[in-house]
């Protein structure tokens, strides 16, 4: 059901066209088989590492890889560069504290150095950080300063196939589990994700969210949201949680915000900027600790690694991101995709996400073996067919235990789809269904990978792999 009394689209009319028409084009580059061989080869079938030149859609990421407005533009030549209060950090400052009702906030240069920050001042080191299933650079910044991730979702959130309405939704019982082992002073906060990404852009419900608040207020625990794609959990909000289809996607954001104490944002993706990020808080002392670390790592606070002119565009970019129209025509392409590859019998995690249509390679590759990464061998295959560009979201992002050395198995072994914010038509879309669709009938040929070489930390990035 979509909520009508929120839009001026009549009936009749499809409720997600896009609220926009285009000004500027840039044109794509089409490569032969014989090119796409060859660039996956030389990449090591990571498509992390295919040149984008070479790639014709790019469904790597959502992560800024939006397409701005004329008005974010416009906001561009306003640019403020000045070392220290800039006016432009100003205006973020304020539009920051309007939309998402956090008091103090600290520029950082993306989502991750907002992390680093974050994790430093709050983690210590025999912590436990429970969270919404884990994301990748944020849990890592818990392990550096010394911490343990505990996975608290709800199971369903680990089963393609569920379709729970909010399967981002944190399991108190499991809380109530960390606690009795390991004690509520040593869990410094939970990190709840709204519209958590590596369960498949699933949302969490406010009711669950109200639930933890009290739940944390009765043990005096933190709650640090990671508001990457906030506005795209209140549309899911609006449209599924009882109580909530009249009210805007705008009051539905602040209303999570207030919810929780502090935030981490990666701005470039709900708030379609191309680089940007900050950590926000209600509390005052944990600021001044913040804005000692910021200007360590990032920048001075007033700027935090932004330049003026991008600080402007965020500010400006926020606003735009909460309109009800702007959030229709973005989950409606994201939910057209899904619904088009489900259609032909396609596997996806259902119900559709906020960001991104996901692929259970574990289902359309069953001949290969997950310590053989099927997801990586299924990305590396979609880029063969028809250049299309995605990503990994299997046993090679989950990386290693850091104590033992072995590799996380997650459950879900998966390929995404990203959609990018206002930039690609439907369609695209069409060229990306029919390409998966070509794959699927040949998937019996693809064959499963080893790495060539393996980082670290956050091997997914770099990585490189041969066929075994
Ligand atoms: C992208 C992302 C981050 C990290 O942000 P960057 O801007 O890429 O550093 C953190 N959390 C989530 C959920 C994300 O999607």
């Amino acid at each position: 059901m979509t909520n009508q009394s929120q839009t001026s689209f009549s009936e009749t009319q499809k409720v997600w066209a896009e609220p926009f028409k285009i000004k500027m084009v840039e044109l794509l580059k089409v490569t032969t088989l014989e090119e796409r061989q060859q660039a996956i080869k030389n990449a090591g079938y990571n498509t992390f590492l295919l040149k984008s030149d070479d790639v014709y859609i790019d469904l790597l990421t959502d992560s800024g890889v939006g397409a701005m407005s004329d008005r974010q533009w416009a906001g561009m030549m306003m640019g403020d560069e000045a070392y220290a209060g800039s006016s432009n950090f100003y205006h973020m400052e304020k539009t920051i504290q309007d939309y998402y009702s956090y008091k103090y906030i600290v520029p950082t240069h993306q989502g991750r150095g907002a992390e680093n920050i974050l994790s430093q001042i709050l983690v210590k080191p025999g912590d436990y950080v429970p969270g919404n299933m884990y994301f990748t650079t944020t849990r890592l910044h818990q392990e550096l300063a010394g911490g343990t991730f505990v996975d608290v979702i709800i199971d369903e959130a680990h089963d393609p196939l569920s379709t729970h309405p909010f399967k981002g939704n944190v399991d108190l019982s499991k809380l109530d589990a960390l606690v009795d082992k390991v004690g509520a002073e040593k869990i410094p906060y939970v990190c709840v994700a709204t519209c958590v990404n590596m369960a498949g852009g699933q949302p969490i419900s406010m009711g669950n969210l109200r639930e933890l608040r009290v739940w944390c207020n009765n043990r005096n625990i933190r709650i640090v949201h990671d508001m990457t794609r906030v506005a795209e959990n209140a549309y899911f909000i609006q449209q599924r949680e009882q109580g909530y289809a009249d009210k805007s996607v705008k009051e539905i954001v602040y209303e999570l915000c207030a919810l929780t104490d502090a935030a981490t944002m990666s701005s470039n993706k709900d708030a379609m900027v191309n680089i940007g990020g900050f950590l926000a808080m209600n509390d005052e002392k944990f600021y001044d600790q913040a804005c000692d670390l910021v200007v360590v790592y990032e920048g001075l606070h007033t700027y935090g690694g932004m330049a003026g002119r991008d600080m402007e565009a965020l500010a400006i970019g926020i606003t735009e991101s909460v309109q009800d129209a702007h959030m229709q025509a973005r989950v409606g392409q994201v939910e057209y995709l899904g619904n088009e590859l489900a259609k032909r019998g396609v596997p996806i995690v259902l119900p559709i996400g906020g960001h991104a249509v996901f692929l259970d390679a574990r289902a359309i590759l069953p001949h290969i073996p997950q310590e053989q990464y099927p997801a990586q061998a299924l990305a590396a295959a979609l880029y063969v067919d028809a250049g299309v560009r995605v990503m990994e979201r299997g046993a090679v992002s989950a990386g290693r235990n850091k104590q033992t050395s072995e590799n996380y198995m997650p459950k879900l072994e998966l390929v995404r789809l990203t959609l990018p914010r206002r930039v690609y038509t439907q369609a695209h879309m069409d060229v990306v269904v029919q390409s998966v669709c070509r794959v699927m009938e040949q998937a019996d040929k693809i064959k499963g990978l080893r790495f060539a070489s393996e980082p670290d930390v956050l091997r997914f990035f770099r990585g490189t792999f041969e066929e075994v």
